[in-house]
């Protein structure tokens, strides 16, 4: 399956993602964010990279398609994926559909009082960009990643003002892309209005929706 995973900073596509990811097949989760992340010492992009990401503002749409491009011609992105990030403006969704057809959109929906919240006590690790967070999913041992013993720090863009910046821009410009995937009927709304419900809920709530998903566009696909 072709899948996005959608939604404001905070509302958890990653920490999503990544668990759902081993439950459709190991499709790969491609987060934009990490993959420009991972270029931020390139020779040509990584000094407007750095800029962009660390102010909290969008990078150049030539850039992140360029990223993005790359990464979905591997051949693990063949089967399927789940991209979370992208698209974030009209330039990129348009983008977007000229590379490839997607199934389904997930929706996440999350109050903006949880997203505060999730952002101000989540953490990273350095070397494999899992998320925690200090205060609802915290690591086994304070400062170190469960999965790779990496160390975790605080993104500067997850400092208040970059918070702020960057949740205003989500509502400006992402925000609305859903219409253009609402009309094409292939959204799933999900709601999670508390900051304390694991993960595990959530994923499990996911996969039932994309059951009833599939089974529904089995039969419109066989009538
Ligand atoms: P968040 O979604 O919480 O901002 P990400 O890790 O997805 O965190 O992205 C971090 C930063 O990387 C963004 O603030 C932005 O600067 C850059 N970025 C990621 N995806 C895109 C994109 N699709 N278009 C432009 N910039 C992007």
């Amino acid at each position: 399956m072709k899948i996005i995973i959608f939604g404001p900073q905070g509302s958890g596509k990653g920490t999503y993602a990544s668990r759902l990811s081993p439950l459709l097949g190991n499709i790969p989760h491609i987060a934009t964010g990490d993959l420009l992340r991972a270029a931020r010492d390139d020779k040509e992009y990584g000094e407007k990279i750095r800029h962009y990401q660390d102010t909290g503002g969008l990078v150049p749409d030539e850039i992140v398609l360029r990223t993005l491009k790359k990464r979905l011609d591997q051949p693990d992105a063949r089967k399927g994926f789940i991209i979370d990030g992208y698209p974030r403006n009209a330039e990129q969704a348009k983008a977007l559909d000229k590379i490839t057809a997607i199934d389904v959109i997930i929706n996440l929906v999350v109050p903006e009082w949880v997203l505060l919240q999730r952002l101000s006590t989540r953490v990273q690790c350095k070397n494999c960009s899992t998320i925690f967070n200090t205060r609802t999913l915290p690591p086994k041992k304070p400062g170190i990643c469960d999965k790779c013993g990496g160390p975790l720090f605080q993104r500067d863009d997850d400092k208040p003002e970059a918070i702020k910046k960057r949740l205003a821009l989500y509502h400006e410009m992402s925000a609305p892309l859903i219409k253009h995937y609402r009309d094409q009927g292939i959204v799933i709304d999900i709601e999670c209005d508390s900051p304390d419900i694991p993960p595990e809920i959530v994923v499990n709530k996911i996969m039932d929706r994309l059951r009833t998903f599939k089974k529904a566009r089995g039969q419109a696909k066989t009538k």
